[in-house]
């Protein structure tokens, strides 16, 4: 799922603007209004409000984008990133809000999406009074938004903001290292490609091909290991290669190797946009599964695999264990409970391959619909004053 990016964007002292849900075609050329379209943009990326916040005792910027509050409040990390632009942190801030309204919808969380930017660069020492200042703005939302790490910070940086406000979430100590419970909900998203493909769901004597021996893909590979899966590796750090050969018995192969290895199962656990025009042609296996955020470098990459019968398990479906980590640590949810929930990504993408076969399109759109159709399901029942 991705959202179009077009469009401008700017950054003024606190400017809230809440934007109702069904927004009308608010006219106008782009840029007729001084360069900043910015009510055509929340139109177009559907956004039911854009907080921008500038400090100039510490010169933040920052942007706060909520997609979407129909679940619940929205939720997502603050990336931290030297923008070329406005426009582009804004139009950064919009998709990726956008694309956490969908994670956690499917998840079947009650959260929402949004997502926030703080211009500049994110190697910068001074840390409190930015970070502090970014937590006044997300105190100014006052529990419609919800923060976490992202690209650019740490969980340092979250205590920072925790000063100024209690709706961030990723705090140290808290609910830890998300790795396990993002695997085990991978492990099970795996299964259920296996058992939609073969009827059965035991990975014993399956071949996978596993791209990043990290956090995350060292703990699929004990899993698919545990049950008798093949492993062939890799990564660009020899050391976690060796770990995953010596724990689970796998082959390693150099990084690039990885898309011409012959396998059931492909599991990207490293970047981004690795199934492209390049990695298709090579590509020898009958699904694609994994962590990574992002897989299809274009949607068009996703129709591509549908078209050369290859089950792909959308990404941010069957990653969904973090962000179901972190909102374990919201709820104060046990461990087990989290893993429990992470669990259901099975059903879940049972439930994805059911109506992609129904409505004949490719799994990746067949998510969106299964997200849709549950915020859409939750507004009608919440419509009346209770
Ligand atoms: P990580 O940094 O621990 O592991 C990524 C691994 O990929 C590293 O070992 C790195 O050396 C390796 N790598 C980088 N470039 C590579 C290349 N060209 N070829 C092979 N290996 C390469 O990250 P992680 O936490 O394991 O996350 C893996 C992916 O899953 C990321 O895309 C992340 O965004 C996504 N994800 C992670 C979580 C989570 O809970 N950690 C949740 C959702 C999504």
């Amino acid at each position: 799922m991705k959202a179009p990016a077009k469009s401008s964007g700017s950054s003024s002292p606190a400017v809230s603007t809440p934007a109702p849900s069904a927004a009308p075609d608010p006219g106008g050329k782009p840029g007729e209004h001084g360069g900043l379209d910015l009510f055509s943009l929340l139109a177009e990326h559907e956004h039911e409000q854009v907080s921008v916040y500038y400090d100039p005792s510490t010169g933040y910027r920052g942007i706060i984008a909520i997609h979407s509050t129909v679940l619940g409040p929205a939720l997502g990390g603050t990336r931290f990133w030297n923008y070329q632009g406005d426009r582009a942190a804004l139009i950064d801030a919009l998709r990726l809000a956008r694309g956490m309204t969908y994670k956690a919808a499917v998840a079947g969380l009650n959260l929402g999406g949004g997502k926030s930017v703080i211009i500049g660069d994110n190697r910068s020492p001074r840390r409190e009074a930015l970070f502090r200042a970014h937590g006044r703005h997300v105190e100014s939302l006052k529990g419609r938004y919800i923060t976490a790490e992202d690209v650019g910070t740490s969980t340092s940086d979250m205590e920072y903001i925790k000063a100024e406000t209690n709706h961030v979430t990723g705090l140290i100590g808290r609910s830890g290292d998300p790795s396990p419970v993002t695997a085990y909900g991978v492990y099970r998203g795996v299964k259920a490609c296996a058992r939609y493909r073969y009827g059965s769901d035991s990975l014993a004597g399956k071949s996978v091909a596993l791209q990043g021996c990290g956090s995350v893909g060292y703990h699929l590979a004990k899993l698919l290991f545990a049950e008798g899966a093949v492993i062939t590796c890799t990564d660009i750090d020899p050391q976690r290669v060796k770990r995953v050969v010596e724990e689970c018995g796998a082959k390693a192969v150099a990084p690039d190797a990885i898309y011409d290895v012959r396998a059931t199962i492909f599991a990207p656990c490293a970047l981004g946009a690795v199934i492209n025009d390049d990695t298709l042609q090579r590509l020898q296996v009958e699904i694609v599964a994994g962590a990574a955020n992002n897989q299809l470098a274009e949607d068009r990459h996703g129709d591509e695999l549908e078209r050369r019968g290859i089950t792909y398990a959308p990404d941010y479906v069957i990653n969904g264990g973090g962000l179901i980590n972190v909102n374990a640590e919201l709820h104060g949810w046990a461990p087990e409970r989290a893993r429990s929930k992470a669990g259901e990504i099975y059903d879940t993408l049972l439930r994805v391959f059911e109506i992609a076969r129904e409505e004949g399109v490719p799994t990746y759109r067949a998510a969106d619909r299964l997200a849709e159709q549950r915020i859409a399901a939750i507004a009608r029942v919440r419509r009346n004053y209770v």
